[in-house]
């Protein structure tokens, strides 16, 4: 069914009793063309790429758990493109464009907010850095704005200016970035794709790959073998583990990122913030509640929830930054699996299994890709040539040592 203001009304005005479920749950079929192993924002966006641009109808989306239940619906929802470095400034800027027709796509209101994203500078040499990532962020077509030490006060005045030991010098400003409701993400996303005729396949845990004549020819799974002539991975934190699997290691591991929820709060921060010289990046929800993170917890695991020492960590941060906040109560807290790559950025390519495909070292960035990976993934899959956007994001840079580590996105998770 298509939401529209008339039907807000109509089903309002009947007890809202006509709403349908927004995707089928099919029993698998014996065989697909395409397989996209994992649920996630990424696996539902490939799906429904592949369905409406590519013309592919006979594609199945397995997902061991439920719609929702990974990093998508875990994450602290910011979108930005402000990246410097030539193999991600073009991929994070088509992602944002995406964004911002993305409700109109997928007729879903995914609450997308472009409130603006400031990274705030604590000394002249930070201040230089910035100024030249916004140079390389306007070179490449996207918003930017550096802004004075006194612009910054104007715009949150709240802020910790004077703090001796982190005065805020300078920031970076871009506007167009934003937040989005993640969950409704996943839901829009799977709804479309089930419009188009995806088989979204919930509780089906991928186990192993069938593999013939050194090809992958369909996956085994909790609910049976199936069938395909395309094998796409997508499942994020639990990367490494399925992709061994099919015996192959990847330069990924995977960690612990927690995010936090405060009670509702009046207005307080317009946007998006983060500390410079910590590690901390806030906002605040419609609802009120502020939301925010910093580092992972700097161990290795797959367990879906973090340790009290880093919420001390980030909140210690949240004070240097906002000491009027102390008085604020804590409401909810929750850790998702990163697949942290070893430069911090993603792979999107084929690997050396022929019908196997690989998505993921998406690392803590990976909400703001959603769309611009399930585009330039379902291009891969559907053409075997990578998108324009993504030509670096590719396994054998590890191997020429063509490493794409911006600052910013993860890179050596050992070291946080
Ligand atoms: C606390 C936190 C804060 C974050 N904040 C931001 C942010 O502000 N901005 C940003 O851009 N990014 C952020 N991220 C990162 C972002 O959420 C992820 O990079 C992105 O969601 C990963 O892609 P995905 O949505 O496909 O992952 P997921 O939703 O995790 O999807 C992977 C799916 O694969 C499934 N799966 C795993 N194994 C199997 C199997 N064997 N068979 C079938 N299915 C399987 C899983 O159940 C899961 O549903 C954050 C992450 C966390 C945890």
């Amino acid at each position: 069914m298509r939401y529209s203001g008339f039907q807000v009304i109509k089903q309002g005005l009947t007890g809202n009793k006509g709403w349908k479920p927004v995707w089928r749950e099919p029993e698998p079929k014996k065989s697909y063309d395409i397989i996209i192993v994992g649920g996630g924002g990424h696996g539902l966006a490939t799906a429904h790429y592949l369905a409406k641009k590519y013309g592919q109808k006979n594609i199945a989306v397995l997902e061991k758990g439920w719609i929702g239940s990974g990093n998508i619906g875990r994450n602290t929802t910011i979108v930005r493109s402000n990246y410097m470095l030539e193999g991600n400034q073009p991929f994070y800027e088509h992602s944002l464009k995406l964004w911002e027709s993305l409700e109109q796509d997928l007729n879903y209101n995914a609450m997308m907010s472009q409130r603006g994203i400031l990274n705030l500078a604590h000394s002249d040499s930070q201040r230089d850095a910035m100024a030249r990532r916004g140079n390389a962020m306007l070179l490449s077509g996207a918003d930017a704005k550096l802004m004075t030490a006194d612009e910054v006060r104007k715009m949150v005045p709240f802020l910790n200016f004077d703090n001796a030991r982190f005065p805020i010098t300078a920031g970076l400003l871009q506007p167009r970035a934003g937040t989005a409701r993640h969950d409704a993400v996943a839901w829009g996303f799977a709804r479309s794709a089930d419009q188009h005729g995806v088989d979204i396949i919930q509780n089906c845990e991928v186990t192993g790959f069938q593999m013939k004549d050194g090809k992958c020819i369909g996956v085994e799974t909790s609910k049976g073998k199936i069938k395909a002539k395309k094998v796409a991975v997508c499942v994020a934190g639990s990367s490494s583990r399925v992709m061994e699997k099919a015996g192959m290691r990847l330069p990924i591991e995977s960690h612990v990122l927690q995010a936090f929820v405060s009670e509702g709060l009046k207005l307080t921060i317009p946007g998006i913030v983060t500390f410079g010289a910590g590690h901390l990046y806030i906002s605040q929800s419609d609802k009120g509640g502020l939301v925010f993170g910093g580092d992972l917890d700097g161990y290795n695991t797959y367990a879906q929830r973090g340790n009290m020492p880093t919420l001390e960590h980030v909140v210690e941060d949240m004070m240097g930054l906002m000491p009027f906040l102390g008085r604020a109560r804590l409401l909810r807290m929750w850790g998702g699996v990163m697949d942290m790559s070893m430069d911090g950025s993603p792979i999107i390519d084929k690997t050396h299994i022929d019908g196997l495909y690989f998505n993921g070292g998406w690392c803590y960035g990976g909400f703001k890709a959603t769309p611009a990976s399930g585009d330039a993934y379902a291009h891969l899959i559907a053409t075997d040539t990578p998108h324009p956007t993504a030509t670096k994001f590719r396994f054998d840079r590890f191997l020429r040592g063509g490493m794409i580590d911006e600052k910013g996105s993860g890179a050596q998770p050992n070291l946080h």
